[in-house]
């Protein structure tokens, strides 16, 4: 159908790809969406948006849709169709009957941070009132975790301190880890109005990616550390404030604890910390350290912007309190262009932080441990709750291999294309006797589903995203879901086959629960961001309409705190037979595991994984441009077509995670964050070797056949 000029409608709403959360206005025809129009009004995008937002939205019409819940009894059956009611009731008896036999704890659910708050809001009211146990965990579990940990230890609130226009009053961007050009665009475009404007930049990562250099836009400082060295990177620069006494004491003396502050002063002022140390082992050049110290301190305002590249390491927890204790340390925290800010990967992160699908948190990150908290939500549901933390993810998949955990329910994730290890994934998902996924498309994770359940696209649904800036927007229905049900009402239609009974008119009254239950979100409600537009929490009777910035006056528990922050070297080591460091990230046109935008036109763009690797590496290795190349690593390995860069140093490689049959995580380790298991995704030894060219097409994707000998 050509696209007509004129729309018979248009909707407001939000993207649903990345924590930028920009507002479009949907342009609708006989009933189809025709175009995204990035909204004017939108707080987080200002009338912006980036290519996947603006195209990549036809995917909910793809012909993979499934638009009938499936069942099989085994997962070399097909499949057969069945109703909403018979696939509620197979479900549940399913979930009975395996708790039955195994004992409660032995199913779990996850939820998605592609999901709306208020769906994941209702996954992990579902396993406490319906599993009756605290099984539930989400995907941030595997990106963000750290943040929620690491901020929280030092500033006391896991999240974003400022709003992004911020940005536009920062003399200096240190950005660790993250690739905005990429992987936010809209606020990347920000970033580089400001730099262009004069704002000096700084920028850790050990590629040298667009944000580093483009056109007009260079960074003042570039630190192309080896992976997995940040903490110890962090620590010196924090050594170098320390030893040239370039922190801000006065902030230190008013808002933080001093003697916290001699304790960690001393730790970072040892000599194992000194740039001349730390240099040699992270690849650093000592005086370009020094330099990235004195320009953060000098500020007056700087900023600090990080992303996956901090958090996916053995020691991400450790990296986001680096980053806290020098923002501290430095005074840049509590005003206008300051701040700590995690950059969110998938649309709703930081509401899959939020409301509550953590095993050890309701919604508003307080613990099911607590009795009073407890005791809250046990009288809005009207029933007791376990008050013993559940499962992660990690631990679900570990004890599915052992033989204890035996059914999951999982909402809007592929974890066997986007967890680490696949091949222990997979392992983990054959020993379910019952696995349960909702989702729009037969993913790789629903290969190994006995029940499915057609999820709804973002654009089929009403709800609400909270962005990387905790900012709260309406997710608005352009048109009706296409199997019958948005998400929202499946997970309920799954709470009551349980044999809780649940019902909500709209998703308004679920997003009220939250209010009701969340101190954060107190003031939040569907009418509240319909007349101001979105609505940045903490919302409450101090700040009706939400807080741009965070930690003005105080932080949540009154004064900060620095923590100890020892640089634990990852075990993933290189050595003669894996003598490469594999890193990976993302694509501006793709998005995560590329369900979605691989099913649209951004394909013209960007339709395969490649192997970034330095010239030098590919001549010792005989790899050509182009040529196909095999990696293995210690758990696994796969196929990819190399491509020569520049942008990698010697002796690491490179590559993005959007199309499944790239099988990236087959090589990837189980190794994971000491705090919280987040995945150690950005360092694995590898070895690279040429394979023979011989090339065939499958579904649009060419793949090696032979491995030369
Ligand atoms: S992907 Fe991110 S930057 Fe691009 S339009 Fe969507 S929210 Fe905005």
């Amino acid at each position: 159908m050509p696209i007509p000029r004129k729309p018979d409608q248009s909707v407001v709403t939000t993207c649903a790809y990345c924590g930028v959360g920009c507002g479009f206005k949907a342009e609708m025809f006989d009933g189809r969406v025709v175009r995204m129009i990035p909204w004017k009004e939108g707080k987080a995008n200002h009338g912006h948006s980036c290519v996947k937002g603006r195209f990549a939205f036809d995917y909910y019409r793809h012909p993979d849709r499934v638009t009938a819940p499936m069942v099989r009894a085994s997962i070399d059956q097909p499949w057969r169709e069945v109703t909403w009611d018979e696939a509620f009731t197979h479900a549940a008896s399913e979930l009975k009957r395996i708790q039955a036999q195994y004992g409660r704890g032995s199913v779990g659910a996850v939820s998605s941070s592609r999901c709306t708050n208020e769906e994941i809001f209702l996954m992990q009211k579902f396993a406490r009132v319906a599993l009756r146990n605290n099984n539930i965990d989400n995907c941030s579990r595997i990106c963000h975790s750290p943040t929620q940990f690491g901020l929280s230890a030092t500033l006391g609130a896991g999240a974003a301190s400022q709003h992004f226009d911020s940005i536009l009053q920062a003399d200096v961007i240190l950005v660790v880890g993250a690739n905005p050009t990429e992987g936010h665009p809209v606020f990347g475009s920000m970033m580089k109005r400001r730099i262009r404007q004069g704002a000096k930049l700084i920028v850790l990562d050990p590629r040298r990616t667009e944000t580093v250099e483009s056109p007009h836009c260079r960074a003042d400082v570039h630190l192309a550390l080896k992976p997995g060295t940040n903490v110890a990177v962090l620590n010196s620069v924090a050594h170098v404030v320390v030893r040239e006494k370039l922190y801000d004491e006065a902030f230190i003396r008013s808002r933080c604890h001093w003697k916290e502050f001699e304790q960690w002063m001393a730790f970072v002022g040892d000599h194992r910390y000194s740039p001349e140390v730390v240099g040699p082992e992270a690849g650093l050049a000592p005086e370009d350290i020094r330099c990235a110290a004195r320009l953060y301190a000098s500020g007056p305002r700087s900023t600090i912007y990080y992303g996956l590249g901090v958090t996916e390491h053995s020691q991400g927890s450790t990296g986001v309190m680096c980053l806290g204790n020098l923002a501290l340390a430095c005074g840049m925290i509590g005003r206008e262009g300051v701040g700590v800010n995690p950059l969110r990967g998938q649309g709703n992160v930081q509401g899959g932080s939020c409301l509550g699908s953590w095993p050890h948190m309701f919604s508003g990150y307080r613990f099911v441990t607590d009795d009073s908290v407890r005791a809250s939500f046990e009288q809005d549901w009207g029933l007791a709750l376990d008050p013993e933390p559940g499962l992660r993810i990690t631990n679900m998949f570990d004890a599915a291999l052992a033989g204890t955990f035996k059914a999951i329910y999982i909402q809007g994730e592929d974890p066997v294309q986007s967890d680490p290890n696949q091949n222990h994934i997979m392992a983990a998902m054959r020993n379910m006797e019952c696995v349960i996924v909702q989702d729009l498309f037969l993913t790789e994770t629903a290969k190994f589903a006995h029940i499915f359940l057609p999820g709804s696209s973002s654009l089929e649904k009403n709800g609400t995203f909270t962005n990387a800036e905790r900012r709260v927007s309406m997710v608005r229905k352009l048109t009706a879901p296409l199997a019958g049900l948005e998400d929202w009402e499946i997970t309920v239609g799954m709470i009551n086959a349980m044999g809780y009974p649940l019902r909500y008119d709209d998703a308004s009254q679920v997003l009220d629960e939250v209010a009701r239950l969340s101190p954060a979100y107190q003031g939040m409600s569907f009418a509240l961001i319909d007349r101001v537009g979105s609505v940045q929490w903490p919302c409450g009777p101090d700040a009706p309409e939400g807080t741009e910035v965070l930690h003005i006056k105080a932080f949540p528990r009154g004064k900060a705190n620095f923590m100890l922050t020892g640089y634990v070297p990852t075990q993933e080591r290189t050595d003669d037979r894996y003598p490469l460091l594999l890193t990976t990230g993302r694509i501006l046109s793709q998005y995560n595991v590329g369900t979605q935008t691989r099913r649209t036109g951004n394909v013209a763009w960007y339709d395969e994984d490649v192997l970034e690797i330095h010239a030098l590496d590919a001549l010792a290795r005989g790899i050509g441009e182009g040529d196909w190349a095999s990696i293995a690593s210690r758990y696994g390995s796969t196929r990819l077509r190399a491509k020569l860069s520049e942008r990698v140093s010697p002796g690491v490689i490179y590559t993005t995670f959007h199309f499944a049959q790239s099988k990236v995580n087959a090589i990837t380790s189980d190794l994971s964050d000491w705090a919280t298991n987040c995945p150690e995704y950005k360092v694995t030894a590898v070895e690279v070797t040429k394979l023979q060219t011989s090339v065939r097409s499958e579904a649009g994707n060419p793949v090696a056949e032979e491995e030369q000998a």
